[in-house]
């Protein structure tokens, strides 16, 4: 069931929830039937996800925020997920890092925390407002950057009890949809996307999972998008036409995005047509220089295209285009072409040049992408006949304005293919302008009508509530059915999911009620060693929590490490390991392979004070370390200060065995091995040392 309820508030209500299954509410703090200062919260099960945290570019200070004093507590909120670095999704984050009782952890991508800190910091200097309404300064910013974690596409993190993943989403360099699941409820978050592959970006990938909730972009709502290379061809065709005539081309852009698109665009363009290389092409922004260097540093996170083209030179070392800083520094004697931030005209270069150039009818504005409403570009794409310039004056609008939209946000087609395949039962629909959105929501309506699926489009600070029964009913069949359990009794068997169905099953009925078979691998190994036996115990007693004595008839000494892995004396020479394959028992076989020939080295002596024992301990549990990382990573070795060198593809991480801090240049791998290390040493978790 799914209701809005009137008047919205997000503060804790009684629980005294009467309906059926567990109240899940999601909230647009911003981007509610509006394009800008994206921002939704939801909750579920005492559990608190944002997603994003942007301004609205249309207005500035306090009042370009999300409505985050609908938050009764932002202490509350667990985890903060930021998509991709545009401002309508990233800029409020050092504001609600920094000026509010927020102590969750925020998650984004590598390339959007780059090329956050790059676009806050540019931000924070042109946005001319009054010292009161400056949201934060460079500190805070510098600040939220040791606050924000990283995360890999694909990668599973969990926090309290939600875990969440991300994928590619297309859009800009390093943009990324959110998978939320919370007690088996999965929400999905697509923030800015795109299902087109450009020329240098892959297109968004579709889930393999459906979620129960997509809350899903509708910027472009019913219309479709031209095709590509018709828009190319318009936008070389304009520029083309205007700078033969002696005009000059104004491209207001966002410093990074769509920017690096057009200018692959431009300079590919000018390498076809000689006769155009006397006409300069400047890229004018205070962040060129910088801004092309980490696109530099993430090619391999782009498509294949542009990746191969890298192999030969490199596509963002443009021949073409040259950088320029501020109007001050330019020579405007004849034809040019000049990209400039922002992309609104608010401001800065763009409205600078615009104001220089807007009188004459030689001149052209080409505007590339989508314009948020109530932005100087969102006014002239009409073609009013005067226009306010920044001194207060009025002009004649007189330059062509044409509006080709390269923006990577997904169209009608895409929306409707994407919601099709994916078919979640109930849709958000956010970041919409709210007639386009309510267009879209009808469409929407008429094409899912035989499907029984909700299509809600929520206003800011409206709450959305909807209730989900979390918990699972499974059948139980087969000889398992046969007897009814008494209450409190425990019935275990195997869990088959077919569909949305669950049956548990006896392990030898699963062949007879689903096509699946079952197969138990025993392992075996036999390792030498001539020590005592009760060293081998009295080892893994130090390091495992249960270890027992098994008494048979053989009179072999035996124990068994956690009920898993059985050690057994086999001869005077040879020590036998046997499990049964999983993944944990495998790991713990592992670590005690290692450990017995840890000891067989040692020279056996006997007496062993407290402070050595401490110290065969250290050791042996970094030889454990040693051993499960040589069976992740294959190419580990022991380094400089007794570090572990673990080298992937070329790529070389330093691991300190002792408290697992890792040095690498690759972030990924980084991470990779600071997982693996934190996942070994909870598996193989030396518990008391004290030998009691
Ligand atoms: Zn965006
Ligand atoms: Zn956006
Ligand atoms: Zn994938």
């Amino acid at each position: 069931m799914t209701s809005i309820s009137q008047p919205p508030s997000l503060k804790r209500r009684d629980s005294t929830v009467t309906r059926e299954g567990d109240q899940l509410i999601i909230t647009p703090l911003g981007a509610g039937n509006e394009v800008g200062r994206s921002c939704v919260y939801m909750s579920y099960k005492g559990k608190t996800v944002l997603f994003d945290c942007g301004i609205h570019p249309a207005y500035s200070g306090m009042a370009a925020l999300p409505y985050f004093d609908e938050i009764d507590d932002p202490e509350s909120i667990d985890v903060l997920l930021v998509t991709h670095f545009h401002l309508d999704h990233a800029a409020s984050l050092p504001y609600f890092l920094e000026k509010t009782t927020f102590k969750g952890r925020v998650f984004m991508t590598h390339a959007t925390k780059a090329i956050y800190k790059l676009l806050l910091s540019d931000y924070v200097k042109v946005s001319k407002v009054s010292v009161e309404d400056m949201l934060y300064d460079e500190q805070d910013i510098l600040r939220s950057m040791d606050k924000i974690e990283v995360i890999d596409f694909h990668q599973t993190v969990e926090v309290n009890g939600i875990r969440f993943w991300c994928y590619t989403a297309g859009h800009v360099l390093g943009a990324a949809m959110f998978m939320v699941d919370i007690a088996g409820v999965r929400v999905l978050y697509t923030g800015d996307y795109s299902r087109e592959e450009d020329r240098h970006l892959r297109a968004a990938e579709i889930p393999q999972f459906s979620p129960d909730i997509c809350i899903i972009e509708s910027t472009y709502g019913v219309q479709l998008h031209q095709p590509r290379l018709v828009r190319e061809k318009r936008f070389t065709d304009v520029i083309h036409s205007t700078i033969s005539q002696g005009g000059r081309v104004l491209i207001p852009a966002f410093a990074l995005g769509r920017a690096q698109e057009l200018l692959l665009i431009l300079d590919e363009y000018w390498s076809n047509h000689p006769e155009l290389h006397n006409i300069p092409i400047y890229y004018a922004s205070p962040l060129a220089k910088r801004c092309m260097a980490v696109y530099q540093t993430y090619i391999n996170a782009m498509n294949e295209r542009i990746r191969n083209q890298f192999a030969n030179s490199n596509p963002f070392d443009f021949k073409h285009i040259s950088p320029l800083k501020s109007i001050e520094n330019f020579d405007d004697v004849g034809p040019s072409v000049v990209m400039a931030s922002p992309s609104g005209l608010q401001s800065g270069l763009s409205r600078q040049l615009f104001d220089k150039w807007c009188s004459d009818k030689k001149n052209a504005c080409v505007i590339p992408g989508y314009v948020v409403e109530g932005t100087l570009a969102k006014t002239i794409i009409n073609e009013p006949k005067e226009v306010t310039l920044m001194n207060g004056l009025t002009a004649p609008l007189n330059m062509q304005v044409h509006y080709i939209s390269f923006s990577a946000h997904a169209d009608y087609a895409q929306t409707s293919t994407f919601l099709k395949e994916l078919m979640p039962p109930n849709i958000i629909l956010v970041h919409g302008e709210a007639n386009e959105m309510a267009r879209l929501k009808q469409k929407l309506v008429t094409q899912f009508a035989d499907r029984n699926v909700k299509i809600i489009s929520p206003k800011n600070c409206q709450s959305v509530e909807m209730y989900f029964n979390s918990e699972k009913m499974a059948k139980t069949i087969g000889r398992l059915a046969e007897k009814t359990p008494e209450v409190g009794e425990t019935v275990s068997g195997l869990l088959v999911k077919k569909g949305f169905t669950y049956q548990i099953m006896a392990p030898d009925d699963l062949h007879v009620f689903s096509q699946l078979s079952t197969v138990n691998i025993t392992q075996r190994i036999s390792v030498p060693y001539s020590g005592a036996f009760g060293v081998i115990k009295h080892r893994l007693k130090q390091i495992y929590e249960s270890v027992e004595s098994i008494d048979d008839a053989s009179e072999v000494p035996t124990v068994q490490v956690h009920e898993r892995v059985t050690v057994k004396q086999e001869t005077e020479k040879y020590v036998s390991i046997q499990w049964a394959s999983d993944p944990i028992s495998d790991m713990v076989s592992d670590s005690i392979v290692a450990l017995i020939l840890n000891i067989s080295r040692e020279v056996p002596k006997v007496t062993v004070t407290e402070i050595k024992t401490e110290e065969g301990m250290g050791k042996t549990a970094e030889k454990v370390i040693f051993a499960l990382l040589v069976s992740l990573f294959g190419d580990v070795k022991v380094g400089e200060e007794g570090k572990l060198v673990v080298t992937v593809d070329g790529n070389v991480a330093r691991v300190d065995g002792k408290n697992g801090d890792v040095e690498c240049d690759n972030e990924s791998l980084k991470e990779r091995v600071k997982t693996a290390f934190r996942r070994i040493q909870s598996a193989v978790k030396p518990i008391p040392l004290s030998v009691s």
